[in-house]
């Protein structure tokens, strides 16, 4: 299989699996016990704490662990919501993922006022637009860093500074971006920070919320205090310790392999230009990601590509969504401006450090090949 489908989930690294395996098998012990098992548990724990910190230039006291993404960011955003009872205006993006733009829409439906911000044919938001949106009873902002289906990322930096002159708890959905680019919060001064360890070759249901020093930030899950009060429930040790272990690879092979990924995406771009001269690229191709390329091949259904595409051993993504036989056109590409056929038959390929050169020539002979049966 040439597995290109790594903005859905990566393949673990065999070192993280390595390091996971003694805490699924002798390593048992609740890290909360003060016995020799439990310490055992915790060393390891906070091992982990302290490598998730280092790769976002943060304190290891700011690491909250969490069942992944999506819990991440429903504990930043109704956490900073339940700490400001007097504030009930939200400023999210038309382009979030579904984890934040599914939860915004029931806040809308418990009461709460939602600005979606607009975005550019290429995916960004306007920086005035964004400012004049920031209000008195703003009790948070919530974007995304890099978009999952375009690879677009949004001016964090600028927008969290905006945020924090004003005072707004900003929040960042930091799941494509970390691995994939320097995610530094010494730079971006958000408050809230959500990772996913899936997503750059951790484990599954394991994840983080970085909180800054000093915020405080009531837990989404009640109950024997662990994480310091911030996140209840005996804590997923093996797959901590796999995040923690695969943030330190991601971080140190950051510098050369995403030049290398950048290089295997730009060869793969340039194939489809030659092939598919009427293929329309989407996304601003100088703020994305160096793994992710998406792409309309007018007049061929992606559902169909994909499943050709399949069965020639090529693992892909479709911007769209099936639902009960009905193919909804992606609302990211809706909110860039792409038309419903052209976002209907656009494709995403996500690239990672696990992807060799001969893979890319293939790649585009299977394209190819599926294409013309179509
Ligand atoms: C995958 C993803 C999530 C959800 O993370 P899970 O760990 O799968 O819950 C959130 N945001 C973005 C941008 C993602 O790509």
């Amino acid at each position: 299989m040439i597995y290109l489908d790594n903005n859905a989930t990566t393949p673990i690294d065999p070192r993280v699996r390595e390091a996971m395996l003694p805490f699924l098998g002798e390593n048992f012990g609740n890290p909360s016990s003060p016995h020799a098992a439990g310490r055992t548990a915790r060393v390891a724990m906070e091992k982990a704490r302290a490598q998730v910190a280092a790769m976002f230039g943060a304190s290891a006291d700011s690491v909250v662990f969490t069942g992944g993404g999506t819990e991440s960011i429903c504990t930043a955003i109704r956490g900073a919501l339940t700490a400001q009872p007097g504030k009930r205006h939200i400023v999210t993006s038309s382009i979030e993922h579904s984890a934040t733009k599914n939860l915004c829409e029931q806040l809308a439906r418990e009461g709460c006022e939602v600005t979606w911000l607009r975005v550019g044919t290429g995916g960004r938001p306007d920086l005035a637009e964004y400012a004049a949106a920031l209000r008195e009873d703003t009790a948070l902002v919530s974007v995304i860093w890099a978009n999952n289906e375009t690879g677009v990322l949004f001016p964090v930096e600028e927008m969290a500074g905006l945020a924090d002159e004003r005072r707004i708890v900003f929040h960042v959905d930091a799941v494509q971006a970390a691995g994939k680019i320097p995610v530094d919060l010494a730079r971006v001064p958000a408050h809230l920070l959500s990772l996913s360890a899936h997503k750059f070759h951790g484990p599954k249901g394991a994840g983080a919320l970085l909180v800054r020093p000093g915020l405080g930030l009531p837990p989404l899950l009640r109950g024997g205090g662990q994480e310091s009060g911030r996140r209840a429930g005996t804590e997923n040790v093996p797959g901590i310790v796999g995040l923690g272990a695969a943030a330190e690879l991601a971080c140190a092979a950051l510098p050369l392999e995403m030049p290398r990924v950048a290089a295997l995406r730009d060869a793969f771009e340039t194939g489809v230009r030659a092939r598919f001269p009427g293929a329309r690229f989407h996304g601003d191709p100088d703020h994305r990601l160096p793994n992710t390329t998406n792409f309309a091949l007018p007049g061929c259904e992606a559902q169909g590509l994909l499943a050709g595409l399949d069965r020639l051993g090529v693992a892909c993504s479709v911007g769209s969504a099936c639902t009960s036989g009905e193919v909804d056109a992606s609302h990211v590409l809706r909110a860039m401006g792409v038309g419903d056929d052209e976002a209907r038959s656009s494709l995403r390929f996500s690239f990672s450090r696990m992807n060799a050169a001969g893979e890319v020539p293939a790649a585009l002979a299977a394209l190819e090949q599926a294409a013309a049966r179509l």
